[in-house]
């Protein structure tokens, strides 16, 4: 979905002989093992006369008219509800921005939703409302298995702190992983490389090596990529650093029965930070961690913090 800054995932198919767009929409912050939160946009189908029809299904209005339109290119449309008065029936605006809170973050907003993330909230509710009545599609790359990777590119659902979970896309190029932010936020949006992973630079780390953050960042300088030729171990000792703010991860390994102290691989890489607007945007170093075939770590050096990916193989 092209919403500035936020983006987001749409899912078309066939049900019953009608194509169902629907929005999927991430988990609450940070339970990435949850399915996508589904709110169905718009359907296509074909009446007793063979007459096509095109129904808008948002709000608690019923299903209206909308149009859909062709984009530039072959993988692109647009939609523009005619009637998005039908969107809001019977609510008043602020009891449409309590329920939408309630959804965004489990909470009822009276309920311990702090000052900035209220901030980072509002302004999110207000972007995206825009988008409401009309927004343009683009399809994305499709997800084909490879042999000999790390881990299967795909989907992932991930932590991004302060601005809740958001969707990622794990592609290859060459020997870099990349990790495309499918859904984002206004400090890095979507469409941008939050992850590049350097899958020529692996990593074995000892317990003592993992420490703190001053011990990795110790071997950042000294090198602690393995020797030519050397494979890396099937198994290796993993810890979070002391004084590093866990984004989920030891709750996603509890729901995934995953153990906490070992890890499959680990590899050098960076992480896309920004401010505000994307401004004075910069690539950090940072660990990618994998687990098994469906979960991976990111440690963030810079920010202190690991974020957690669980894939999302919900999507159709
Ligand atoms: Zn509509």
């Amino acid at each position: 979905m092209q919403i500035e800054h936020y983006g987001g995932l749409l899912s078309v198919k066939v049900v019953n002989g009608e194509i169902i767009a629907t929005q999927l929409l991430p988990p609450i912050d940070p339970e990435v093992w949850m399915p996508f939160k589904r709110k169905d946009l718009f359907k296509i189908s074909v009446d007793s006369e063979g007459k096509t029809e095109v129904n808008c299904l948002q709000g608690s209005g019923g299903p209206h008219k909308i149009e859909i339109m062709k984009g530039n290119s072959s993988n692109q449309f647009s939609v523009q509800c005619k009637q998005p008065e039908k969107h809001s029936k019977s609510k008043n605006r602020e009891e449409k921005f309590a329920s939408w809170i309630r959804d965004e973050v489990g909470i009822p907003p009276e309920h311990g939703v702090q000052g900035y993330q209220m901030e980072l909230l509002k302004i999110k509710y207000l972007s995206i409302q825009q988008y409401e009545s009309s927004c343009s599609f683009t399809c994305l790359q499709p997800i084909n298995s490879l042999s000999n990777v790390p881990i299967q590119p795909g989907l992932f659902k991930g932590t991004y702190g302060g601005h809740g979970v958001e969707v990622i896309q794990l592609t290859y190029e060459g020997n870099r992983l990349h990790g495309t932010k499918v859904s984002g936020d206004p400090n890095v949006p979507a469409g941008k490389r939050s992850i590049i992973v350097h899958l020529d630079e692996p990593l074995v780390l000892n317990r003592e090596q993992q420490r703190d953050l001053n011990s990795i960042k110790q071997l950042q300088n000294e090198g602690c990529s393995l020797p030519e030729g050397q494979e890396a171990p099937a198994r290796q000792p993993f810890s979070i650093p002391f004084g590093i703010e866990d984004r989920g991860f030891v709750q996603l390994c509890e729901q995934k029965d995953i153990p906490t102290d070992f890890c499959r691989a680990r590899y050098f890489g960076t992480g896309l930070i920004a401010m505000h607007g994307f401004r004075n945007s910069s690539r950090t170093d940072c660990h990618l961690v994998i687990f098994d075939e469906d979960v991976f770590a990111f440690l963030w050096m810079e920010l202190g913090s690991l974020s957690v990916y669980s894939r999302a193989d919900d999507f159709l």
